[in-house]
């Protein structure tokens, strides 16, 4: 299988959408690019008394609309353009679900689960001690991503504080809720991706209730696994895997019992009435609706043949290449693009930050809300733009967001 590079096809993204809204070279140019980057070492002492040097970046790349905005991963196979690719798609996702926010991303090169708390810590501050100049609640707001958690921002937020020597918790997102954080907030990507799945099936005449799969267990896949069948009321979970393996069950896994024994073990592998399955079958089943929730190009030329599934969620970032996303749409298969299907995490994110400027806190069912209504408007306004451009879904979303950030562009004088 050839090797993708996520920055080179997230530009792609950005070339076709601005041809078929006929954007001018200096804006295509624009948008083509971060503005801004940043990478850094940060020296770090571990448990055992030696030190490691961790490479770490913050890409902003659009602002037009507003702060920058976007998670931080630790992961080891992180390079300056997976964060770029990153960094781009949260500008078109803010973009597409109509926030005024930009679009960023940030990461450190490491392999959080080899590491103590201590350690995990002490990177957390060492990178907000290198980023300080660049971040903060009108500048850029990081929040988690793959392998960070509320925990991470909770140091991170503190260190960040005690620079500054003031109160500013709106600098990160996905706190603690005893620290500034949201209600709602944990399980907000998978809430806007189910409420996705729940207009895709209005709108195309598919039952929600029949099978489900999810490829990725971490906390978009955990939460979807539970909110599909809460919020649609009803649904089969037939198959999950994660980075270690997966487990199938033709008459449905409980998901609860499923997310209780992962987060015992590590792991769904060896889940009590489950038969073992090949990581990479769980995408190829015959499905009705199928969540990818880990990396980027998981559905690319090597088996997008084989994809079966009638709706594709895209819980992940970028998870499908683009000959495979052309593939799919030749097959009839009905894919709700990552920038849309993956927005309700930076939507709450942002209410998170429109509660913290006010000190003033909205319970549940009111976050619930807001993001239900947010994510319904966003999915049929991309269903108009790819009807009215007669374009596959991932164009559709990308000519919406790009078409609303180009315009920001012109607004303020850049192009
Ligand atoms: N990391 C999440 C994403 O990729 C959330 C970003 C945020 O809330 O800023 O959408």
């Amino acid at each position: 299988m050839r090797s993708y590079n996520s920055f080179e096809v997230e530009q792609q993204q950005v070339l076709e959408a601005a041809r078929i809204l006929k954007l001018d070279t200096p804006t295509t140019e624009l948008l083509l690019w971060p503005q801004r980057e940043y990478k850094f070492t940060m020296p770090v002492k571990m448990d055992d008394g030696r030190s490691r040097v961790f490479h770490g970046y913050r890409i902003q790349h659009n602002t037009a609309r507003g702060p920058a905005k976007g998670g931080i991963r630790f992961h080891p196979d992180e390079t300056a353009d997976t964060i770029r690719a990153l960094a781009g798609w949260m500008t078109w996702k803010t973009a597409v679900v109509d926030l005024p926010l930009g679009g960023g991303k940030g990461g450190v090169v490491c392999d959080p689960r080899t590491f103590s708390d201590r350690e995990l810590e002490t990177i957390a501050r060492a990178y907000v001690r290198a980023v300080v100049d660049l971040i903060g609640s009108d500048r850029d707001v990081p929040a988690p991503d793959v392998y960070t958690n509320p925990q991470t921002m909770a140091w991170m937020m503190d260190e960040y504080e005690t620079m500054v020597r003031h109160h500013d918790p709106g600098v990160m997102t996905d706190k603690p809720t005893q620290i500034g954080g949201t209600e709602g907030r944990r399980d907000a990507t998978a809430r806007g991706g189910v409420i996705t799945v729940r207009e895709a099936c209005k709108v195309l005449g598919i039952n929600p209730h029949g099978t489900y799969a999810i490829q990725g267990f971490g906390n978009a896949g955990q939460r979807a696994a539970l909110l599909h069948q809460e919020l649609l009321g009803g649904g089969s979970l037939i198959a999950v895997c994660d980075s270690r393996g997966g487990v199938y069950r033709s008459n449905g896994l409980n998901p609860v019992e499923l997310v209780s024994h992962k987060l015992k073990t590590g792991s769904v592998s060896g889940f009590p009435g489950a038969e073992p399955m090949d990581r990479d079958a769980v995408l190829e089943l015959g499905v009705d609706i199928l969540y990818p929730s880990a990396l980027e190009n998981s559905i690319n030329e090597a088996n997008v043949d084989r994809i079966k599934a009638k709706i594709v969620c895209e819980l992940a970032n970028g998870p499908t290449t683009p000959e495979a996303d052309l593939v799919l749409h030749a097959k009839g298969i009905h894919v709700i693009p990552d920038i849309l299907a993956s927005a309700g995490g930076v939507t709450v994110s942002y209410f998170e930050m429109v509660q913290d400027k006010y000190m003033y806190f909205w319970d549940e069912p009111l976050v619930h809300k807001r993001l239900d209504t947010k994510l319904t408007a966003a999915y049929h306004t991309v269903r108009k733009a790819i009807e009215e451009k007669r374009v596959h879904p991932r164009l559709g979303a990308m000519v919406v967001g790009v078409a609303r950030v180009a315009e920001a562009c012109k607004l303020r004088g850049w192009v």
